[in-house]
């Protein structure tokens, strides 16, 4: 991958400033697979540069031309899905059947839900009280990404930026910078005029701090952890940015006894695993009313014991390693203080999976018996790792969900409609999945509490990137 050592700038593969280089590791075989210049305060500068200059002419495109330069992009992405999806697999060990299905496919499916919501957006509209009210893009706008959805993350802060007529300089995740720097050339590869789109690679410390406080910058889109969530905020105060944030989670997962138990049971812990249970809105706590719990531990039992974890590069419904030695190792710190704590270890431990030497991969663990109090209900795990939780009642399974700082997605699993409309209202989170029902692109995503502000995707997605300017007078 040879630009791996170059940034994109104002439509150029450019040079870093600095030498800076960080390995790149495939977590499956803990094998190099490249090296990835690190950017500095300068090299910010000069995107920014570069980003500001093109929004002069970019932000006056109208919402046609805008359309068409995203069909275009439709058709750059749909050429190069492969190429991202083994990106994926290779630089965060993302199974590739599942590389291509969802991790890659994240791409197409939020530019269409993007698309509709801007031929939807009204741009312009007349107040009853004969004020205009018009929709204008925000400016340069600094997007900083995690490793665990790459290119999911990337498409819902750069589309909106390119459908909304603003610019922009995307920092993605040092650990997966091959699917952002094929994601460049998509772009490139669409025809957006120089400078629209930049890509500078580095640390949060480094790079992601330079853009959060520079003055150049109207708003910060970041994803990721909580923690650097807080600094973002902090860095972009100075200079009252917009900051969208779309953070951690520790999604409960309410199971009641008029289920259908042994679908949704088998269903959910199969959820938790996905990605290796490395998505921020995993249903990690699995609260289950007291009068069907033995049997939905006998169903997450089974259902875990048929979850395998393999090579990424095969094809099939695996689980693939997790991301690296530090995410490794605090899973295996996490699942320490679950025992430690008096959970009761119903399936995995500590360690690899028996025969697996090499490679960040962990064993699909599930402890039963936890008291919403353990680290292991309250803290992101970020592994494949499962809580169960007993409850009473109603009253007493929405007091557990939302006792926790997080709030981004909640699960439940009814067989009463009216149930699921009266929990779902009550639970304090972005998003309520009942029985199953899945994330639609072009819906809004997003959190409450510690899991963040803001919307990403669809038409909410596009607003968190829009001015809003009041003519009055022109009636
Ligand atoms: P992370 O916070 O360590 O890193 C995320 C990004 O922030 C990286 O690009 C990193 O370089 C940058 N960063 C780190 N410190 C920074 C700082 N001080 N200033 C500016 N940027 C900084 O998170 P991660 O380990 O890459 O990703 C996992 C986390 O992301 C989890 O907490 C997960 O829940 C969260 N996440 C949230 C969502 C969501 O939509 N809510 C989606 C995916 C992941």
């Amino acid at each position: 991958m040879q630009n791996l050592t170059k940034f994109f700038i104002g439509g150029e593969w450019v040079k870093p400033l600095s030498s800076a280089t960080l390995p790149i590791l495939n977590p499956a075989t803990e094998e190099p697979i490249g090296t990835v210049a690190m950017g500095i305060s300068e090299d910010v500068d000069s995107a920014v540069k570069a980003a500001k200059a093109a929004f002069t002419a970019f932000s006056v495109t109208s919402k046609q031309e805008r359309l068409h330069l995203l069909y275009r992009l439709k058709a750059a992405t749909e050429r190069r899905l492969e190429d991202l999806a083994q990106a994926m697999r290779i630089e965060m060990g993302a199974p590739i059947t599942m590389a291509r299905s969802a991790q890659a496919d994240a791409a197409i499916g939020h530019l269409r839900g993007f698309i509709e919501a801007l031929q939807e957006l009204e741009e312009s509209k007349v107040l009853a009280n004969g004020d205009i009210l018009l929709r204008e893009p925000i400016g340069v706008c600094g997007l900083i990404t995690p490793w665990n959805w790459p290119i999911n993350q990337i498409a819902l802060k750069v589309i909106p930026v390119l459908a909304t007529g603003s610019t922009c300089v995307l920092k993605p995740s040092e650990h997966t910078p091959i699917s952002a720097m094929i994601y460049a050339e998509i772009i490139d590869e669409a025809g957006y005029p120089p400078g629209v789109f930049n890509l500078v690679n580095g640390d949060g410390p480094t790079v992601g701090a330079a853009l959060s406080r520079h003055p150049e910058i109207q708003m910060m889109s970041f994803t990721g952890s909580t923690r650097a969530g807080i600094a973002v905020t902090h860095d972009a105060a100075e200079t009252v940015k917009r900051v969208t944030l779309e953070l951690g989670g520790k999604s409960p997962n309410l199971v009641f006894s008029d289920c259908k138990l042994e679908e949704r049971v088998a269903a959910s812990v199969r959820e938790c695993m996905f990605n290796t249970g490395q998505s921020c809105d995993a249903p990690s706590r699995l609260l289950v009313e007291r009068s069907c719990y033995d049997e939905a531990l006998r169903i997450a039992k089974l259902t875990i014991d048929s979850v395998k974890v393999g090579d990424p590069e095969q094809t099939g419904d695996h689980i693939g390693p997790l991301f690296d030695k530090i995410q490794f190792d605090r899973v295996q710190s996490m699942i320490e203080a679950g025992l430690a704590e008096g959970a009761t270890l119903l399936a995995g431990g500590l360690g690899k999976p028996d025969g697996v030497t090499t490679g960040w991969f962990a064993k699909p663990t599930i402890f039963a018996d936890v008291s919403n109090h353990m680290r292991v209900a309250q803290e992101e795990i970020f592994g494949p790792v499962l809580v169960i939780i007993p409850f009473d009642d109603e009253d007493d399974a929405i007091a557990i969900a939302n006792d926790t700082p997080y709030g981004l997605a909640a699960y439940l699993q009814t067989g009463d409609p009216e149930r699921a409309l009266r929990v779902a209202k009550r639970l304090r989170a972005g998003a309520v999945h009942i029985n199953g029902g899945g994330f639609n692109y072009g819906s809004p995503f997003g959190g409450y509490k510690q899991s963040g502000n803001g919307r990403e995707g669809g038409i909410m997605g596009l607003e968190d990137y829009l001015e809003t300017k009041t003519l009055h007078g022109m009636s």
